[in-house]
């Protein structure tokens, strides 16, 4: 019997990323499209199902699709609560496209920070590892929780916003969400901009120059000893490792994955000083119990397929499956 398959979607805010795959992770078909952003919703849900069920009639053997969205979800309604960059705003996602399938196939939504979880749960650095963080690291910061291999739920979908905890809420930057001193003003992309131009004048010797600034210069000249940069990379190392000092606490985590373009870039300059804050913060049991790793998939829409798996593994038995396939381990 030719093995169950699944697609998955990553719908960002310049480009959709599709993937048929595997149950091993394996990626059998993919394509990327430009989002196009300025479409009306229908256009877009209709290219999307075109895309979809091209796949769908190809392959007999799909069986659920995932799709991952910028923003929060309601996962249960299958409902996009606020995608900016895609400028939806409630739009029932879920039944739009299920309208517009070509055959019937159980379909699920998540945020696109659950989204890596769940996708480093199954194919990535957290496989067989039921409880971990996942922190989601670029232009903002955001995460979640797998405990027991269940994703923590909020009550409003707006649960591990670990981004807008405070660190300095009176003297601190002032962030997009209205309060001052957030961690994703330190620790994002664009928190090491705003932290490089608010305390540029204090550091004359700096070689940035300011019109121009971009978070890839920041991170150029940290590597090239420049006193501002490597200031900027240290306020951002605190801030992570904080972060991860209050995951480690309130979950006590075997692991917590970074993922996010930025963290990849900067990790190397960060860890020193992340692991410093982890080991003066934490208590010993809490920290000697926890690894701090990058994350390990590269495709999101490997990760968009993986919540079908995770989403049916009442129906299917994930266990029972991975065993038997001995390849999700
Ligand atoms: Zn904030």
């Amino acid at each position: 019997m030719p093995d169950k398959l699944t697609i998955g979607l990553d719908i960002g805010g310049t480009k959709m990323a599709f993937a048929v795959v595997d149950s091993s992770g394996n990626i059998c078909d993919e394509t990327v499209i430009p989002t196009e952003h300025d479409n009306p919703y229908e256009v877009t849900i209709s290219r999307i199902a075109e895309q979809l069920n091209t796949y769908l009639d190809q392959y007999p053997n799909i069986f659920g699709i995932g799709i991952g969205v910028p923003g929060p979800v309601d996962n249960e309604r299958g409902i996009a609560l606020n995608a900016v960059n895609l400028l939806w705003e409630n739009r029932p996602i879920k039944s739009d496209l299920l309208e517009n399938l070509s055959r019937s196939v159980p379909l699920y939504i998540e945020n696109d920070v659950n989204v890596g979880a769940i996708g480093e749960h199954l194919f990535g650095r957290a496989k067989e590892t039921p409880n971990f963080v996942y922190l989601s690291i670029g232009t903002g910061l955001g995460g979640a929780v797998m405990l027991d291999g269940k994703l923590m739920r909020g009550s409003t979908s707006a649960e591990m916003e670990i981004g807008h905890i405070s660190l300095d809420p009176v003297n601190g930057l002032l962030c997009t969400c209205g309060q001052r001193g957030c961690v994703e003003m330190s620790m994002s992309g664009k928190g090491l901009v705003a932290t490089t131009k608010a305390h540029y004048e204090r550091f004359a010797d700096t070689q940035m120059t300011l019109d121009t600034l971009s978070t890839y210069d920041i991170i150029h000249y940290a590597n090239h000893q420049d006193t501002l940069a490597q200031f900027v990379m240290n306020e951002a190392a605190v801030a992570l490792g904080l972060s991860c000092v209050w995951c480690t606490m309130l979950f006590n985590p075997s692991l917590i994955v970074l993922g996010g373009g930025l963290i990849h870039a900067t990790y190397d300059l960060l860890k020193t000083q992340t692991l410093a804050t982890m080991e003066a913060r934490c208590l010993p049991q809490s920290y000697d119990a926890v690894t701090v790793t990058l994350s390990q998939l590269t495709n999101a829409a490997l990760g968009a397929s993986a919540l079908v798996w995770y989403f049916q593994k009442d129906t299917f038995g994930v266990s029972s499956h991975l065993t038997q396939d001995n390849t999700l381990k």
